[in-house]
């Protein structure tokens, strides 16, 4: 089973692989967003896959 952590509106990936990553970390790793579109991340932990939420300013 192949595991992918994305961006959900741009679809960069964080992490894609076999063993099973700690989202939380690499969430962290990024500062809390993602570094292509800047969209805030979301960890949703029932399918282990970052989500993008909106920010307003
Ligand atoms: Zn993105």
């Amino acid at each position: 089973m192949t595991i992918r952590i994305y961006c959900e509106r741009c679809g960069f990936i964080f992490y894609r692989g076999d063993e099973l990553a700690n989202p939380q970390e690499i969430i962290k790793k990024y500062g809390g967003k993602c570094p292509k579109c800047y969209k805030q991340l979301q960890l949703n932990p029932k399918n282990i896959k970052i989500i993008g939420i909106e920010t307003r300013k």
